[in-house]
């Protein structure tokens, strides 16, 4: 028997069972699956995790996100040069500020996961790239 009675996430009276479970985690669009040790609620099927149970799978989930955004800063720099803008342009089109397109491309800023999917589907459908940029007049 783990250490709760009760869930703190839905309250059932169920006691948690301390297990290590497969788990997906989410990150900007992407999924990871871990083997993930915690005390789990069989009503809702959420995890209480501790320290140590946070420690057994954090390495391997920061190394998987630093390894999505270094994916992120050099597919953004590269739709931009594709659709031979300058980083000011780019902003300008998408939105974001003046140096909203230096800090994606150089790692110290991750966009939002709809700004990601925007430079991505601009990198595959170039030519929207002209309905952009009449929204931004219209604007
Ligand atoms: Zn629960």
């Amino acid at each position: 028997m783990g250490r709760f009675k009760f869930c703190p996430a839905c309250g059932a009276a169920a006691p948690l069972v301390r297990e290590t479970r497969r788990m997906k985690y989410r990150y900007k669009g992407e999924t990871l699956a871990v083997r993930q040790p915690g005390d789990w609620c069989r009503a809702c099927g959420e995890a209480v995790l501790n320290h140590a149970d946070v420690q057994a799978t954090e390495d391997k989930l920061n190394a998987w996100r630093q390894r999505i955004n270094k994916e992120i800063a050099v597919m953004i720099k590269q739709v931009r040069k594709e659709l031979g803008l300058t980083q000011e342009e780019m902003a300008e089109i998408v939105g974001g500020g003046k140096k909203a397109f230096a800090k994606y491309e150089s790692g110290t800023v991750i966009p939002s996961e709809a700004m990601i999917r925007l430079i991505r589907l601009l990198g595959k459908r170039p030519e929207l790239l002209m309905d952009l940029r009449s929204m931004k007049k219209a604007a």
